[in-house]
């Protein structure tokens, strides 16, 4: 098991981290297998998604901000309910295939740490056989 780091800079953000798995794929020797990364935490989610056309990024991040207001009456004290919320529709984690030493991702495709929460340090797990 192998972490990366990610260092958020704004409240809501998504951070490309697909170099950084494949890194992690690569240093885990593996050729043909499953590559699985996981956040450990709350407020904070992992997505596949359009990486060449990041105006579709923005998209995702308003769309996200319009379903789920911050402020909506929400019983949790420490006032961030909407980034559980947004962490639990996105997901903690996602698989993807490895393929010849590499992640085999769609053309468009990329892998990226979505912060609702932040600027905060943050990190993922990434588990590669
Ligand atoms: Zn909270």
């Amino acid at each position: 098991m192998q972490s990366i780091n990610v260092k958020t800079q704004a409240h809501s953000q998504g951070v490309d981290i697909t170099g950084q798995v494949q890194k992690a794929v690569a240093a885990s020797g593996v050729d043909q297998g499953w590559c699985e990364v996981f956040v450990p935490h709350t407020t904070a989610a992992v997505m596949v998604n359009e990486a060449a056309d990041l105006s579709v990024l923005g998209d995702i991040l308003n769309t996200l901000d319009k379903l789920v207001p911050w402020d909506n009456g929400y019983q949790h004290l420490e006032g961030n309910s909407a980034a559980h919320l947004k962490s639990v529709l996105l997901g903690a984690t996602v698989r993807l295939p490895v393929q010849g030493g590499r992640l085999a991702l769609g053309t468009w495709q990329g892998v990226f740490f979505m912060e609702f929460d932040g600027p905060r340090s943050r990190k993922a797990w990434v588990d590669v056989r």
